[in-house]
C-alpha cells in the first residue's frame, strides 16, 4: 500500500492519498484544501480514487471537498455523528474561522467496525473515536492508523470546540493504545508517530 501525505488548507492539515500499486485503486483521507499537488500526484500515478473518507467534519479537514469530488467523482464517507458538519458551518467551525462554508451531505455514513475497501486486497477498518468531535473516527490498516485529530505525536486533539468532550477523547485514545504497538500513527496534523511510542511518551495517557 502506498501512502502519500500532503499538507493542505489554511492551517496545514494532513491529507493522505492511500493506494495500491497493483490495482491503482485508492482513497483520499481528509481533503482539507484544494491542492494542485494532489491532483498532479493522482494523475501522474494514474490512481483511481474510489472513496473520499473523512476522519471528522471540521473545516480544516473538509475544506477541499468540492474540489476533491470534482477531481475524483468519488463518494464521501463520514461517521454518522459528524454528518451534519458538512451542512452546518457552525458544526464544521468554518464560521469560527471567519469564512462560513457548507457542503453537500455525505454519501455514506460510517459506523464502528465498518470496513473501507481500497481494492480487493487492501482495506481500512473504522474505529469510532469521539471526543474531539462527536463523530470522529480513526482508520486502521495493516501497518498504519490514521488518527485524524484524536491522537497526535505526543498529544491529543482539542476538546474546546462545539461537541468536544475531554472524557470521551481520553477513552478513545486509550482504545487506540490497545492496537499493535508497531502500528504507525498518521495524524491529522503534524508529524507521524507509532502506537508503542505514544503509549510511553504521550502525557495524556
Ligand atoms: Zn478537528
Amino acid at each position: 500500500m502506498q501512502i502519500r501525505k500532503f499538507i493542505v488548507g489554511p492551517i496545514g492539515a494532513n491529507c493522505y492519498v492511500v493506494w495500491s500499486e497493483d490495482s491503482r485503486e485508492g482513497v483520499m483521507i481528509d481533503p482539507g484544501g484544494a491542492s494542485p499537488q494532489i491532483e498532479e500526484y493522482i494523475k501522474e500515478n494514474h490512481i483511481h480514487i474510489n472513496k473520499i473518507v473523512l476522519t471528522h467534519g471540521h473545516f480544516d479537514h473538509i475544506g477541499g471537498l468540492d474540489e476533491a469530488k470534482a477531481l475524483t467523482g468519488a463518494p464521501v464517507y463520514i461517521a454518522k455523528d459528524d454528518a451534519d458538519c458538512l451542512t452546518s458551518s457552525g458544526k464544521n467551525i468554518s464560521t469560527m474561522m471567519g469564512q462560513a462554508k457548507t457542503f453537500e451531505p455525505a454519501d455514506v455514513l460510517m459506523k464502528d467496525g465498518d470496513v473501507i475497501s481500497i481494492d480487493d486486497k487492501h482495506q481500512l477498518t473504522v474505529m469510532l473515536t469521539p471526543g474531539h468531535t462527536p463523530g470522529g473516527c480513526c482508520l486502521i490498516g495493516k501497518e498504519v492508523v490514521f488518527t485524524g485529530d484524536t491522537l497526535f505525536y505526543t498529544s491529543i486533539g482539542r476538546t474546546d470546540f462545539p461537541g468536544g468532550d475531554y472524557q470521551a477523547i481520553i477513552a478513545s485514545v486509550k482504545k487506540l493504545m490497545t492496537l499493535d504497538e508497531h502500528l504507525k500513527v498518521l495524524p491529522g496534523h503534524g508529524e507521524n508517530s507509532e502506537i508503542g511510542f505514544e503509549r510511553h511518551n504521550n502525557p495524556f495517557i
